[in-house]
């Protein structure tokens, strides 16, 4: 993929993804980095810029419609909203130069450090728990439905992606996004049974999905939840 730049009219550049493939017509995709088209492979840029500017007004309506459902950017201060198990939590930080544990008691997340206005310290703490908690979490759900499925408990590691929830490998090992730990239990268990059908089938065919279902048989709504969340749980 390549990054270009549509100008309009009014002086506005819209920045845009490109890739050529073998087909016939223009596909405009809006993605969470913005637009990407998928254009024919012979189409000159000339004429697609052309199309584009047809186009502009919808690019611009669903830009802003991306924008405006993304959620705010948390702000690292006394107080501020986390979500753990789908529940809404707080941040409570607390300058303290020698305890420098963090505790989750009654609804909050105590951080105490030495600057409780340095936000990349607070991030880095908050992160740091989330992932020892994620681990433990993530390891009993393996070991309940690895059972379940009648396979050995595989190894577990955190992921840190941007884009994916879980992974699973040849050598049986599982990845599951440290960030899942913010949402609901019933959709960590469905990315953890998904992650699990794959050390049957090693591919999401129809006989996966069957793996899947018999471990958690709504399977679907989880699955399309899980997108829909997906912006809210990468807020850091
Ligand atoms: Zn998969």
């Amino acid at each position: 993929m390549s990054e270009y730049h549509l100008a309009l009219p009014d002086g506005e550049c819209i920045p845009y993804q490109l890739e050529r493939r073998p087909r016939r017509t223009i596909g405009l995709k809006i993605g969470s980095s913005g637009l990407i088209v998928h254009a024919p492979k012979r189409i000159s840029q000339t004429a697609l810029e052309s199309a584009l500017l047809d186009k502009a007004g919808w690019i611009r309506k669903k830009l802003q419609q991306m924008a405006a459902s993304r959620p705010a950017p948390i702000r690292w201060e006394d107080g501020a909203a986390l979500k753990l198990l789908g529940n809404d939590i707080r941040l409570s930080l607390r300058a303290d130069t020698r305890n420098r544990k963090v505790t989750f008691e009654q609804g909050a997340l105590h951080v105490r450090l030495t600057d409780t206005s340095d936000s990349d310290a607070i991030v880095a703490r908050v992160v740091q728990w989330y992932k020892k908690e994620a681990l433990a979490d993530f390891e009993r759900r393996l070991q309940l439905y690895a059972a379940r499925l009648g396979v050995p408990v595989p190894r577990l590691y955190l992921s840190n992606a941007r884009s994916r929830w879980g992974s699973c490998n040849s050598r049986s090992e599982i990845r599951l996004n440290w960030r899942l730990l913010q949402a609901p239990p019933h959709l960590i268990n469905y990315v953890v049974c998904h992650e699990l059908a794959h050390l049957k089938e090693m591919n999401h065919s129809v006989r996966f999905w069957a793996v899947v279902e018999s471990l958690y048989p709504d399977y679907r709504t989880a699955k399309r939840t899980l997108k829909q969340r997906s912006a809210d749980l990468h807020q850091f």
